[in-house]
């Protein structure tokens, strides 16, 4: 992570690009990320489905690297460790959805409004 923050940081320097205003790149986040989901409108095909799809795994490649540089971009110009964001993220994440309650939920699809339910509940439940 630090090799890409410092190449980022050095490609913003370049160019004069480090004093962007972080709400620019922000809004250039999101329309990147607009970017992403128009390969997808008016369909939403499997996993499997995409993944043997080359034309639409290239353009899902560079809408990634475009909102994954953003996302970088103003990581380093904000001074954040950004390895250190995504794991503190990731270990709320974790906490929030655990495995063993994520095996429980077999027989429900993932990303269904039933299994959604039921981790709302169980994570309410855990916190209250
Ligand atoms: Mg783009």
């Amino acid at each position: 992570m630090k090799k890409i923050e410092s190449d980022v940081k050095q490609y913003l320097d370049e160019r004069l690009w480090n004093n962007l205003r972080p709400g620019d790149l922000a809004k250039s986040i999101s329309i990147e990320a607009a970017e992403l989901l128009e390969i997808f409108q008016w369909s939403n095909p499997e996993l499997g489905t995409v993944k043997m799809d080359n034309e639409k795994i290239e353009k899902i490649k560079k809408e990634l690297a475009d909102i994954l540089i953003y996302c970088i971009d103003i990581a380093v110009l904000l001074d954040f460790d950004t390895e250190e964001i995504i794991r503190k993220k990731l270990d709320y994440i974790k906490k929030k959805y655990p495995a063993e309650l994520m095996s429980k939920m077999k027989g429900k699809e993932s990303g269904t409004e039933d299994a959604y339910w039921q981790i709302k509940k169980e994570h309410r439940r855990k916190n209250a």
